[in-house]
């Protein structure tokens, strides 16, 4: 067993294509039967079709879905390293400033990737990233994404409690609607969570209190280690207050890319430490 979410458990498996063996991960539903209803079922294939058209070394690829009989099944690239909350936590040693740019930088390319494709994630966060090979990959999306809120809600009698607030976009508190202006702003959160080796947003502070102090404007402080080009994508571009004064996943990448293409050298990483 890889891990487990609310969907399920996700196990290691090997998947025959076209005669050549490949290792992959499979996402098995618990067994809520109200996920199995023939409207769900047309729904999730749809979803399925869609999904298999990313191909992106920054997305996590989809191989399909199996429903044919319960449990239903997600069948997905394998990554080697996990989830990357955890590898951030358990490599703090030896993760390098350097590495860090690179998580990030491969990030915003798979997210890129997917508004580009016209999908929103709405649940940005280290943890729904995966790491395979020292490549980071973003997951949870589509289906993967819908199945798992489905779980919660059938799980839990109030799905607000389980909503992620930390990463949560001022106005998506106010009006639980979600676009890729909102993803952005949780792009910033990654950013914090990628400098802070994987901790959790706002330390300290209670769920509540975060609620109350994003939506009148408070933001955290940029972590001490951040290079100043990437504290300024993430106040200046990711958490403005207002959506429309956030930057685009496009310009958000390509700004990274042209301060990291090629000009990552010790010199200059020791430089961006400099804070404006
Ligand atoms: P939720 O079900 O609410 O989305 P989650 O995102 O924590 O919760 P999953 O996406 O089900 O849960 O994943 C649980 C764990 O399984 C991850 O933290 C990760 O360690 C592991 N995992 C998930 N997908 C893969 C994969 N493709 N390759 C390797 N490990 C994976």
């Amino acid at each position: 067993m890889l891990g487990e979410g609310a969907f399920g458990g996700v196990y290691r498996a090997t998947f025959y294509v076209k005669g050549e063996r490949k290792p992959v991960a499979v996402k098995v539903n618990k067994g809520n039967e109200k996920i199995s209803t023939r409207n769900m079922i047309e729904d999730v294939c749809k979803e399925a079709r869609i999904m298999r058209q990313y191909q992106h070394p920054n997305v996590v690829y989809f191989y399909g879905v199996c429903v044919e009989k319960e449990p239903i099944m997600l069948v997905m690239e394998l990554a080697n390293q996990g989830a990357l909350d955890s590898f951030l936590k358990n490599e703090k040693n030896s993760v390098t400033l350097r590495d860090k740019l690179k998580y990030s930088l491969d990030a915003s390319k798979g997210l890129e990737y997917l508004h580009q494709h016209g999908c929103i994630h709405r649940d940005v966060a280290a943890r729904n990233f995966l790491m395979h090979k020292s490549v980071v990959k973003i997951t949870d999306f589509g289906l993967s994404k819908q199945l798992s809120d489905l779980a919660h809600k059938y799980k839990l009698k109030d799905i607000q409690a389980k909503l992620p607030i930390r990463w949560l976009a001022p106005e998506v508190m106010v009006t639980a609607t979600y676009t890729f202006k909102s993803d952005v702003y949780s792009f910033g959160i990654l950013l914090w969570e990628i400098f802070m080796d994987g901790a959790s947003p706002y330390p300290g502070m209670k769920l509540a209190e975060v609620r109350v102090k994003v939506k009148s404007g408070y933001r955290m402080d940029a972590p001490d280690r951040m290079p100043t080009f990437a504290r300024n994508i993430m106040i200046n571009q990711c958490w403005p207050q207002a959506p429309e004064d956030r930057g685009n996943m496009t310009e958000i990448r390509s700004s990274m890319e042209s301060v990291l293409d090629g000009k990552v050298t010790a010199m200059g990483v020791r430089s961006m430490y400099m804070k404006t």
